[in-house]
């Protein structure tokens, strides 16, 4: 399994950081995780064919995490007709995909017919290539944190968090053995993820990224822990195969 940090930055877009999205291939396949407003152009920088994605899986509905599906949407509905990804939105997907149908039909096109799902927590998507479990969290009414496993690999991705973690951090997937924990800290220390990760089953490595300027210190903090898994932050590009 490859993922690849198309945006890790935390809200707002920072100088050398773009908005949340990660990309992971894993054997023909590939799926997108949150998509910041520059999404395709980060698909087409890497020479990764837009309409090659397999399933899209969105965490929440907050604006550096979903911008990026409206233009991608438009341009599959008018330009890349053969996409034909699914689409896993929390919550109530009919208002979203009315509002992105009357985005698109301002400029006298439509939204295509895409298979867009609701998401629910536990068992979220199968293809026998992929798994996605998915974990409601606090940080909205309708937020989701995700285990993705592939290959024989586990990699969970907390999404955005509540400021109090310890409450809201999917712990039940800590009884798994994880090759990757991806962690936000755009609404806490990094550090507390000693706490919470401290009774996990086996963690291989921890990756904190969607990480603000005012929690940089404790991400560095953390990266000096003396842990029994590797931390290290996320940069956009960053590439990790498993
Ligand atoms: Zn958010």
């Amino acid at each position: 399994m490859k993922i690849t940090f198309l945006g890790t930055s935390h809200g707002v877009p920072e100088v050398d950081r773009k908005c949340t999205s990660i990309l992971i291939e894993a054997g023909e396949c590939r799926y997108i995780v949150d998509m910041g407003t520059h999404t395709a152009e980060a698909l087409t920088t890497k020479g990764i064919a837009v309409d090659s994605i397999n399933a899209i899986f969105i965490t929440h509905f907050h604006g550096d995490h979903t911008n990026g599906l409206v233009s991608y949407l438009d341009l599959c509905s008018w330009y890349y007709k053969k996409a034909d990804p699914q689409i896993f939105l929390p919550g109530n997907i009919d208002g979203p995909i009315k509002a992105i149908d009357l985005w698109i039909r301002c400029n006298g096109n439509s939204l295509r017919d895409f298979r867009f799902n609701g998401v629910e927590g536990g068992l979220l998507f199968d293809d026998g290539t992929v798994k996605v479990l998915a974990y409601p969290t606090k940080h909205t009414n309708n937020s989701y944190a995700y285990l993705i496993e592939a290959e024989g690999k586990r990699v969970l991705y907390t999404g955005d968090l509540s400021n109090t973690p310890e409450d809201d951090f999917p712990k039940q997937f800590l009884e798994f053995s994880l090759d990757l924990v991806i962690g936000e800290s755009a609404h806490f220390e990094a550090t507390k993820y000693l706490d919470i990760l401290k009774d996990a089953k086996e963690i291989n490595s921890l990756c904190i990224t969607h990480y603000s300027p005012r929690f940089f210190p404790s991400v560095e903090e953390l990266e000096k822990a003396k842990v029994p898994y590797k931390v290290f932050r996320a940069y956009d590009g960053l590439e990790i195969i498993l």
